[in-house]
């Protein structure tokens, strides 16, 4: 048999030597912290399992759903877009539910990319933004994110011979891996910019709910005019810890709505209704869950730029989102410094190049680590500068 060209040109995992390292230390029965998976470790609240539970005794719930979800939830999805951004939104035209976030925004690629067409990818980013532009034979053309830029894209900078091919922009806040955030005032000039140019843009935002310091973020559907050329992808799975259960939706203008459901409905069967009515007692019931959770990150958060900065690692304080976006040391490439941190300390976390070439430089920490581990992988860490201070003496005693 012979595999298509598509998948044999698909990047190498990026990771596989860090894995094979972990699996290393393991067998040697070596404690090893992971900062490296971003996914809630909290569970799920119990109201919206019961509500599962419940649902999944019902007959009516064991036969195919709809491709384009129930009404009842788009119905909660338009609600809860009203109660926190206060953007109008059709239930029957403007909103979609999803397999996750990550089905869609995959799919929607789809929808616009032809051959040699170019979506306007942002580097580092969340790598299914670029992959599912190759995938569905385009290109894409990098955004680069950086600290000078505050983590925005100059799309001022983009050349004139890009936009003429380019049908989608992406863009990501608050920002996974950098952190990052976007205020009302960027996204106004990215709708302007895509109506010059003829552009859709996709904003992801599945962490507007996961904010510290007090922080809310506005939605990307705020901007003036963006209904005529966005959507915006937002998920279940970050705000109310439902990573498992894969439900997210898309929500906007209706003709880009209209073609991924079309697609859709050629691929997959619809989310599990069980999942659907969870999803709806998730988005209508009580929003306490939130602040909880978040309280909780952001006591992490703090824990973790303490050591980093005491060991000499800078990183700005991030105000939403999972991560922790570090510089890593001078003579240190970002898969170099993580290897180290791993052999040395036996510390996981993701280089800032499985992002893009942009995150060199960079190393990826997640919040998403149950607090007493949290603290043994901290214990760790902080213990990285006096191994180094031992093998710069000449004798490495780790
Ligand atoms: C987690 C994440 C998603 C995926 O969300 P799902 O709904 O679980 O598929 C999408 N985009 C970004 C940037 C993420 O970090």
């Amino acid at each position: 048999m012979r595999i298509s060209r598509r998948i044999e040109s698909l990047p190498p995992y990026l990771f596989a030597q860090i894995s094979r390292k972990i699996a290393e230390k393991k067998a040697k029965g070596e404690d090893i912290v992971n900062f490296g998976i971003g996914d809630p470790d909290i569970p799920t609240p119990p109201p919206i399992i019961d509500r599962l539970c419940k649902a999944a005794k019902d007959p009516a719930n064991h036969r195919y759903p709809e491709s384009e979800g129930l009404p009842e939830l788009r119905q909660a999805i338009a609600v809860w877009y009203k109660k926190r951004f206060d953007i109008d939104l059709d239930p029957d035209k403007e909103v979609l539910p999803l397999i996750g976030a990550k089905e869609g925004i995959f799919h929607i690629a789809f929808c616009f990319i032809d051959y040699r067409d170019v979506a306007l990818v942002p580097d580092p980013s969340y790598p299914v933004y670029s992959i599912s532009t190759t995938l569905a034979s385009g290109s894409p053309y990098y955004l680069p994110l950086t600290e000078e830029n505050n983590f925005l894209p100059d799309l001022d900078a983009v050349p004139a011979y890009i936009l003429k091919n380019a049908k989608l922009l992406w863009l990501n806040y608050p920002n996974n891996p950098t952190g990052a955030v976007a205020d009302l005032d960027f996204f106004n000039r990215a709708v302007a910019f895509a109506r010059r140019n003829n552009l859709a843009i996709c904003h992801d935002g599945p962490y507007s709910e996961v904010t510290f310091d007090g922080y809310k973020p506005d939605s990307f559907m705020q901007a003036e005019g963006a209904k005529e050329i966005g959507v915006e992808f937002h998920s279940l799975s970050k705000t109310y810890n439902m990573t498992g259960w894969r439900i997210g939706m898309v929500v906007g203008n209706a003709v880009m709505i209209d073609a991924l459901k079309r697609l859709k409905s050629n691929i997959d069967s619809g989310i599990p209704q069980a999942i659907q009515y969870a999803a709806i007692e998730a988005l209508s019931g009580p929003q306490d869950c939130i602040q909880e959770h978040n309280a909780i990150y952001q006591r992490r958060r703090d824990l973790v730029i303490e050591v980093l900065n005491n060991i000499g690692l800078k990183a700005q304080t991030p105000k939403a989102g999972l991560y922790i976006w570090a510089k890593v040391p001078k003579g240190y490439s970002s898969v170099e410094f993580a290897t180290d941190l791993l052999e040395r300390v036996g510390v996981v976390v993701t280089p800032g190049t499985g992002y893009g070439k942009n995150g060199e430089g960079y190393i990826r920490l997640s919040l998403t680590i149950p607090d007493a581990a949290l603290v043994k992988g901290l214990s760790k860490l902080s213990n990285w500068r006096d191994s180094r201070r031992r093998l710069k003496q000449g004798v490495d005693f780790t």
